[in-house]
């Protein structure tokens, strides 16, 4: 308890995968903490509506799509009835075990969890109000701000708030499978929440603005994906916005305009708005401290996450893209290590990314895009997946492992893969990136055969021109 007393009392705003790990590790350091979320338990967008969630019903939508490909490997299943109420209980229950599990974490801690909705008094104390409007106030010698992001929902796009529009959390909830779905947005909320209604059995339409879909990632591994999803969902627009909605008696009435629309009108049963995030930086108090923000909303901070007031950090979502969830746990650590008078710093190599689509698409490091925009001198390496044992015996040779590498040192810069499972194999680039790692290096470590991470060597041996199963044409 001295020791506590002598770190002080830190009070966390927000219990998402920035705010809980910071309030965890803070204790675990000595601080007195206090996590302040309006939620029962710590959790955040991701545990409650976001990451977790989604990956539930995302695995659900793998085993539907895999039992009707089994047809081709002579297995012949029935069609799949789908029994929503109890597909609900499953996804609750994934939540309900890991937020409860987070709350049971929080208790061995001694972190001190206040439900209720905090906003800054001023640089030394917050008040805290609960669900009945009862207030609190909540001393601190410092403060972490990791108070997330929430669904940008623009006002043309919400009909008044009708139920035939959804945002994530409302789709997540699963009220119903509608015959028709149209998703405004082709970034990977909309793409994976698009996937799991089409294989409950919606016809599912994207509309993506932009020419391709998802914005910042590279166009050859993007592609992949749209090529599966043609197959996995009614319609695919890209260079094509919302003009206008209107609801009807049996829907929403979509005008759409874009390029070689054959059916600007359509009617749809339900709409899913994925057109981004905002960050939770209003009503907090801010104003009465030396906290800014930036024109989209953000709060600014330094390299170590600390905003304008030297006892005042924000973390995750709230603090600036990218909006994922272990870049909000990352950054805790920077936030949390500072304050503990650690030379700590927010200086990634690589923030990977993925998509949990049905093929999953994930990248970290430099893209290739990056490298040309930004003029890097690189080399690009690449092993399709036809040439992999493991994919063959998966029937998804689809894929793609591709490594950006720097041809002066050898050294990788960054990685991209499309492919079954992808996602599972980008934290080796990852560190290879975050190690200094060398095309050498992925190429003579052993990786086990027969799995998918074979493509990371195969793909480094492709830059040396001596993949044994792939010759890389000139
Ligand atoms: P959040 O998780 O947003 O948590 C902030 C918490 O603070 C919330 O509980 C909020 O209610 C609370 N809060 C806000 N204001 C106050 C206040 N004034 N007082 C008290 N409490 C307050 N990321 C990934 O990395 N991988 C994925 O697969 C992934 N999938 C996603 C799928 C969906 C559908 C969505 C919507 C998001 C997904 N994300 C994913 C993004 C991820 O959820 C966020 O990046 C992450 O949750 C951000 O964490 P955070 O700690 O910054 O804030």
């Amino acid at each position: 308890m001295a020791e506590k007393q002598e770190k002080g009392r830190l009070v966390v705003i927000g219990g998402g995968p920035g705010g809980y790990p910071a309030a965890f590790l803070a204790a675990d350091l000595g601080f007195d903490v206090t996590l302040i979320d309006d939620r029962k338990n710590p959790g955040g967008v991701c545990l409650y509506v976001g990451c977790i969630p989604s990956k539930a019903l995302l695995h659900v939508a793998r085993v539907i799509n895999e039992s009707r490909e089994a047809e081709n490997w002579g297995v012949k299943y029935a069609k799949p009835k789908i029994d929503l109420d109890t597909l609900r209980k499953f996804k609750d229950k994934v939540v309900k075990q890991l937020t409860g599990g987070l709350g049971a974490l929080s208790k061995q801690r001694k972190v001190k969890f206040v439900q209720g909705r905090a906003s800054f008094v001023d640089n030394k104390s917050v008040e805290v109000t609960d669900a009945k409007g009862k207030k609190e106030t909540v001393a601190f010698d410092s403060a972490i701000i990791a108070t997330g992001s929430r669904p940008a929902m623009p006002k043309p796009l919400s009909l008044d708030g009708s139920d035939r529009v959804w945002d994530s959390t409302a789709a997540l909830d699963l009220p119903s499978i509608p015959k028709s779905l149209l998703v405004i947005g082709g970034g990977y909320i909309g793409l994976e929440m698009g996937t799991v209604y089409a294989s409950l059995g919606s016809k599912v339409t994207v509309v993506e603005m932009t020419g391709g879909i998802l914005p910042g990632c590279d166009r050859d591994l993007a592609a992949v994906l749209h090529k599966r999803l043609k197959s996995q969902f009614e319609d695919v627009l890209l260079d094509t916005r919302v003009a206008e909605m209107t609801e009807t008696k049996t829907g929403v009435k979509v005008k759409l305009i874009g390029l070689d629309l054959e059916k600007p009108e359509r009617t749809f049963d339900q709409v899913l708005v994925t057109v981004g995030r905002v960050a939770n930086s209003q009503n907090l108090g801010l104003e009465n401290m030396n906290v800014e923000l930036d024109d989209h909303g953000f709060v600014k901070v330094d390299h170590q996450r600390r905003t304008g007031e030297s006892n005042i950090f924000a973390i995750g979502d709230v603090a600036g893209a990218p909006g994922l969830a272990h870049k909000a746990t990352h950054e805790a650590r920077v936030a949390v290590e500072a304050l503990a008078g650690r030379p700590s710093a927010w200086d990634p190599a690589a923030i990977p990314a993925v998509v949990f689509t049905d093929p999953e698409v994930a990248w970290t490091g430099l893209t290739e895009t990056e490298a040309l925009n930004q003029n890097v001198r690189h080399k690009v390496a690449k092993f399709p997946w036809a040439a992999s044992g493991r994919a063959v015996t998966l029937d998804r040779t689809e894929g793609l492992t591709k490594l950006i590498i720097d041809p002066g040192t050898n050294r990788v810069l960054g990685c991209g893969m499309v492919g079954v499972n992808c996602g599972d194999l980008i934290a080796e680039p990852t560190l290879a990136i975050e190690m200094g790692a060398t095309a050498d290096d992925i190429a003579m470590t052993i990786h086990p055969h027969p799995t998918m991470s074979e493509s990371i060597m195969e793909a480094a041996e492709v830059y040396f021109g001596h993949s044994p199963h792939y010759t890389a044409r000139k």
